[in-house]
C-alpha cells in the first residue's frame, strides 16, 4: 500500500521541486565504476594497509573495464554490480528529507515530488551589475547591496589569517603582480604572501586524505584531461587542495570566490604562484565580486566546459552574459542550498540547458558538513569572540536539524545547560529523547546565557526577545542566513551600539543592560573560527566525483536536469576516509548478502534511508 504523506508543505506556496536519481541501468554503470576502486581503497576487513590492493579473494568483485570515469581510479576489472540507485518513483520512497527543509510528497501512485518547506524567497541575482567602472579603489568603500545572492553576503569568515595586509588599502585591481613565472593571469591582494598560503594548503592536506587518495590513484589516467573548469566558491586551503586535486586529474582551472569575505588571502596568493588563475581577495565590493567572475569567464583563447558553483552566482552569470558557452559545458555541480534551488528553478522553467549535480543533498554533504562541522565549530566561534566559559551556563539552541544537534551535543559535553525550541513535532522528540528540555523560546529568554539560531528561518529571535534577555546575554546565529535573529530591529535611536571586537558587538539599552551580538547575526562558525577541515574534505570528495563523472559520462546518460550522485558514491566518499581512523569495516558474507537482498559491495542502504 502506497502512503501518502500530508505535510504543511503540501499546501505552501513554493515552486515544486523534483529530484532525479539516476535510473538504475545509468546508476550500474556508474556504482561499477567506482566499486573496485572502494575495494582498492577500504582496508579488507580485520584491517591491513588501505593503500595495498586486496588480495583477489578479499577484494570486491570490479566493474567491466571501459565502464567509465571512475575506472581511471581503478586497477581492477571484472563483474559490474547490480544497482540500487533507485528511481523516485520507487513506491518505497515514502518520503525523503529535502534539504531545503521541504519533504517528498509520495501520492498514493507511488509519484514523487518535492515541496521544499523553507526556501519561500526569490533568489535575488545581480542583473544589472554588468559594467565595471564604478569600482571603489578602498576594501572599506563597499556597496553591500541585497543583489549577490544571500550564499555571497551572509556568511564570511575571518578565520586566521597570518599576514595582516589591512594597511595595504589598493585595490588588487589596480596593482600590477606577477608570479615567479611571469604570469600576471590573476588578481590577489598580494602576490608576495603566496608562501604563507602554501604552508595552510599543507596543512589542509593532512586532513583532507581522499582528495590526496585520488591524486595518488589517478596519477597515470588523469580522469579530468581536457577539462576546463571554472569554479566560484569559498577560497580557503581546503579549497585550495581541492582545485590541486582537479589539476592534478588533468583539469584546468580558473577560480573566483562566492563570498565577498571568506577568501584567505594568502592562499589565493599561493594559488596563483603556483599558476591557478584566482581572481579573489577578501573584502571585495559587490562590483569586485562580479568582475572576478568576469576574469574567470571572459578570457579569450579559453572557454569552460565544467562549472563549480557554490550559491549560483557564476551559474546565473554565465546564463545571462555567455549564455552560448552553454554549447561547450558538459555540466554544473553545485554544492549549496541557495544555488541547487535556483537550478531545480532552471530545471522546472524548461531553462536548464546542462545536467547539474546536486551535490547538498548528498547524505555525505548534508550528514557530515551539517551536523559535525558545527558540533566542532561552535565552541570555537564562542571561544574566540568571547573567550566564555561553557560549563553550566543555560543555552537555548533554537532549532534542532543536523546544525541544531551538533550545537546542543558539544555545549552539553562542556557541560551547559541546554534548551532547545522546535516547531516540528519529531525533531521535538528527538531532543526530548536525547536529554534536551523542549521549551518555547519565551519561556527561558529571560534566563539564559546564551541563545543560538540554527533553523533556517527567519525571525526566529525577535525584539521583543532581545528587550527580555539579560544583561551579558550571548546571542548568535548558526543557520545560512541573516535572518534568523531580527538584527535591524535593534538599529534603533535610543540603542547603543559599540564594538568591543572583531565580529563582537555590545548593544546597550537606556538602562545599561548590554546583549552581546557575535557577526551581526551571521553564520557565527564561518564568521568567527574556522572549520573542520576533514569534514570539508568529504564534502570536497564530493565534488570531485561529481565533475569527473559529469565530464566523463558518455552522452545521453545524464539529460539536462538535476541529479543526485547515487548512494553508491556517497559510501565511496565515506570509505575513502575510513582509513584515517584505522577502521576496518566488516564484509558481508555471501550468505549475509543474500539473505538482506544486497550486492556484497554497496550500495548497502535504499535511497529513503535516514541515517
Ligand atoms: P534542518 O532543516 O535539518 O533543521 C532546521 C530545524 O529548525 C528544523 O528541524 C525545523 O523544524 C526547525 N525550525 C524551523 N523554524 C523554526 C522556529 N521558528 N523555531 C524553532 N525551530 C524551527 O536544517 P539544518 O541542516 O540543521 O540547517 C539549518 C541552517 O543551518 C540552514 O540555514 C543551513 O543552511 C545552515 N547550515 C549552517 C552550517 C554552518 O556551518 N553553520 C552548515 C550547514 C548548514
Amino acid at each position: 500500500m502506497s502512503v501518502q504523506v500530508v505535510s504543511a508543505a503540501a499546501t505552501a506556496k513554493v515552486p515544486e521541486v523534483e529530484l532525479k536519481d539516476l535510473s538504475p541501468s545509468e546508476a550500474e554503470r556508474q556504482l561499477g565504476l567506482s566499486t573496485a576502486a572502494v575495494g582498492a581503497m577500504v582496508p579488507p576487513a580485520g584491517g591491513g594497509d588501505p593503500e595495498a590492493p586486496a588480495p583477489a579473494a578479499e577484494r570486491p568483485p570490479a566493474p567491466g573495464p571501459g565502464s567509465g570515469p571512475m575506472a581511471a581510479l581503478s586497477p581492477a576489472a571484472g563483474k559490474v554490480p547490480q544497482a540500487s540507485a533507485m528511481k523516485r518513483s520507487d513506491p518505497h520512497h515514502q518520503h525523503q528529507r529535502h534539504r531545503d527543509g521541504g519533504e517528498a510528497l509520495v501520492s498514493p501512485d507511488g509519484t514523487v515530488t518535492e515541496a521544499p518547506r523553507t526556501v519561500k524567497k526569490q533568489i535575488q541575482f545581480a542583473d544589472q551589475k554588468q559594467e565595471f567602472n564604478k569600482r571603489p579603489t578602498k576594501i572599506g568603500r563597499r556597496s553591500l547591496s541585497r543583489s549577490i545572492s544571500q550564499s555571497s553576503t551572509d556568511s564570511y569568515s575571518s578565520a586566521a589569517s597570518y599576514t595582516d595586509s589591512s594597511d595595504d588599502e589598493t585595490s588588487p585591481r589596480d596593482k600590477q603582480q606577477k608570479n615567479s613565472k611571469g604570469s600576471s593571469d590573476f588578481c590577489v591582494k598580494n602576490i608576495k604572501q603566496a608562501e604563507f598560503g602554501r604552508r595552510e594548503i599543507e596543512i589542509a592536506e593532512q586532513e583532507m586524505p581522499a582528495l590526496m587518495a585520488l591524486r595518488k590513484r589517478a596519477q597515470g589516467e588523469k580522469p579530468l584531461a581536457g577539462a576546463k573548469i571554472v569554479g566560484c566558491t569559498h577560497i580557503t586551503a581546503q579549497t585550495a587542495v581541492l582545485m590541486e586535486t582537479l589539476g592534478a586529474l588533468g583539469a584546468q582551472c580558473r577560480w573566483a570566490a562566492c563570498n565577498i569575505y571568506s577568501t584567505l588571502n594568502e592562499v589565493a596568493a599561493a594559488l596563483a604562484e603556483s599558476g591557478f588563475p584566482v581572481f579573489a581577495w577578501k573584502g571585495e565590493s559587490e562590483d569586485d565580486f562580479w568582475w572576478c567572475i568576469d576574469r574567470c569567464v571572459n578570457v579569450e583563447g579559453w572557454q569552460p566546459n565544467m562549472i563549480l558553483d557554490d550559491g549560483g552566482d557564476l551559474t546565473h552569470w554565465i546564463y545571462k552574459k555567455y549564455p552560448n558557452m552553454f554549447k561547450k559545458i558538459k555540466g554544473i555541480v553545485e554544492e549549496s542550498v541557495t544555488g541547487v534551488h535556483r537550478l531545480y528553478q532552471l530545471s522546472k522553467a524548461g531553462k536548464l540547458c546542462v545536467p547539474a549535480m546536486n551535490v547538498n543533498d548528498s547524505v555525505t554533504k548534508q550528514k557530515f558538513d551539517n551536523l559535525y562541522c558545527c558540533r566542532e565549530s561552535i565552541l570555537d566561534g564562542l571561544k574566540r569572540t568571547t573567550d566564555m566559559m561553557f560549563g553550566g551556563k543555560q543555552v537555548v539552541v533554537c532549532g534542532y536539524g543536523e546544525v541544531g544537534k551538533g550545537c546542543c551535543a558539544a555545549l552539553k559535553a562542556m557541560g551547559s545547560i541546554v534548551y532547545v525550541t522546535e516547531i516540528d513535532p519529531i525533531c521535538a522528540l528527538q531532543a526530548c529523547m536525547d536529554g534536551f528540555r523542549l521549551v518555547k523560546l519565551n519561556e527561558v529568554i529571560r534566563q539564559v546565557d546564551i541563545v543560538i539560531t540554527c533553523t533556517g528561518n527567519k525571525n526566529v529571535v525577535t525584539r521583543e526577545h532581545l528587550d527580555r534577555m539579560k544583561n551579558s546575554c550571548i546571542v548568535c546565529n548558526m543557520g545560512h542566513s541573516n535572518t534568523e535573529i531580527d538584527v535591524a530591529s535593534l538599529r534603533t535611536p535610543e540603542l547603543t551600539w559599540e564594538r568591543v571586537r572583531s565580529q563582537v558587538d555590545h548593544v546597550i539599552w537606556p538602562d545599561g543592560k548590554r546583549i552581546v551580538l557575535l557577526a551581526e547575526g551571521r553564520l557565527l562558525n564561518l564568521s568567527c573560527s574556522t572549520v573542520p577541515t576533514f569534514v570539508l574534505s568529504i564534502t570536497a570528495t564530493t565534488q570531485a566525483l561529481a565533475l569527473i563523472e559529469l565530464y566523463n559520462a558518455p552522452e545521453g546518460r545524464y539529460k539536462q536536469d538535476v541529479y543526485l550522485l547515487p548512494k553508491k558514491m556517497d559510501e565511496y566518499v565515506a570509505s575513502l576516509h575510513l582509513p584515517t581512523f584505522d577502521a576496518h569495516l566488516t564484509e558481508l558474507t555471501d550468505e549475509q548478502a543474500k539473505y538482506l537482498g544486497l550486492n556484497k559491495n554497496g550500495p548497502f542502504k535504499p535511497n529513503y534511508y535516514r541515517y
